[in-house]
């Protein structure tokens, strides 16, 4: 006997349940089966002018235990804040089929930037073959992103390559510097150079702005409200100004949280040399800073319509992707977001959704 859950697509909706496959099954996997026969009746398809369309979230967390357990950390204060944060599994896929989300592409948030060598090619490598093993459980549900020791550049080449030839994994997640050093830094070139030959998509996450963190004390959890939006900040205009993008012009960067502060006040950026030409350091870029912005990628975690269209008009609407920050609970309504903004086309919408996403890592829809 086979059931197609009404709700569900072909993909992931078909149960087989027939008498003798059921006798079969072990009372595990017999509960496995229940389980994702209710979770399939609760998935949310969604549809664009009637058509379905795969969503894509690219900025959704995880921790693995084991490789916090090697630098004397717990998932502790990651689960408080993401509930299930440590488990992809069955859980993840109940929350996202509510949400409307098909797929995750699931990123681990760096801690190990100012780890010696020996100790972080051990967190690195438990990272990288939990995630990719978890992930292979769903392989049409969940795509993870590699960890890399970026401190250590020429390490984090080989552990680039590995993780993307051998792990097959969707693209690495970075933070949005490292251990003090900005990404625009001559030591991190190799690394640039390795992801643009590989043609991966690169997530970066911020981290706060640890140098400001006397002045984010108090009230309103100023370190991350304020903090990371201006570590990416931050981070994307030393890589323009300094001339990376221009270097590497084929990588493929996509921020978290809208790429932060920069493309709400982008135009500033084309005014800073013009004010004061003696700030100019002798980088000649190819093109204006705000152009730059056009080059890159953005998830649409920016919570309004009017934020959306805003970030839509200065990057680009092609630019953008969903970013849920999934388990920990920023947004639960990432594609009514988008489908609900008033001014975009169907196409575009698609594009937001999915499409866009889809191409970056490399996703059959
Ligand atoms: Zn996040």
């Amino acid at each position: 006997m086979q059931i197609r859950n009404e709700t569900s697509n072909n993909e992931a909706g078909i149960i087989f349940t027939g008498c003798s496959v059921a006798a079969a099954m072990q009372p595990q996997q017999q509960q496995q089966a229940q389980a994702q026969a209710q979770t399939a009746s609760r998935r949310r398809e969604v549809m664009v002018s009637g058509r379905r369309v795969k969503t894509i979230d690219v900025h959704a967390h995880c921790v693995v235990p084991k490789a916090m357990a090697l630098m004397g950390r717990s998932p502790g204060g990651n689960e408080s804040r993401g509930p299930g944060i440590s488990e992809v599994g069955m859980r993840r896929i109940g929350e996202m089929d509510e949400q409307g989300i098909d797929v995750e592409a699931i990123s681990i948030n760096p801690f190990w930037y100012k780890a010696e060598r020996d100790l972080v090619e051990e967190v690195i490598k438990v990272n990288n073959e939990t995630l990719t093993e978890w992930c292979a459980a769903h392989p049409d549900r969940f795509l993870g992103f590699a960890s890399v020791a970026l401190q250590f550049p020429d390490l984090a080449v080989q552990q680039l390559e590995h993780a993307i030839r051998k792990l097959h994994m969707c693209g690495v997640a970075v933070g949005a510097s490292v251990a003090g050093y900005e990404f625009s830094d001559s030591k991190f070139h190799p690394f640039w150079a390795k992801c643009e030959e590989l043609g991966i998509l690169i997530f970066i996450h911020p981290q706060s702005t640890p140098d400001l963190a006397p002045r984010l004390k108090g009230n309103g959890w100023l370190a991350n409200t304020i903090g990371n939006p201006l570590d990416t900040t931050i981070a994307l205009s030393h890589l323009i100004f300094e001339g990376t993008l221009d270097r590497f012009p084929g990588l493929k960067i996509c921020s978290a949280h809208g790429g932060g502060f920069l493309p709400s006040y982008a135009p500033r950026s084309d005014n800073c040399l013009r004010v004061a030409p003696d700030m100019d350091t002798g980088v000649k870029l190819k093109k204006k800073p705000t152009e730059y912005l056009r080059q890159m990628y953005y998830d649409t975690l920016v919570f309004t319509s009017e934020a959306l269209r805003h970030l839509a008009a200065e990057v680009g609407v092609n630019q953008l992707v969903i970013g849920t920050d999934h388990p920990i609970p920023w947004e639960d309504k990432s594609v009514d977001h988008i489908l609900n903004a008033p001014g975009f086309t169907d196409d575009e919408r698609r594009a937001m959704l999915g499409e866009t996403a889809a191409k970056l890592l490399g996703i059959k829809l």
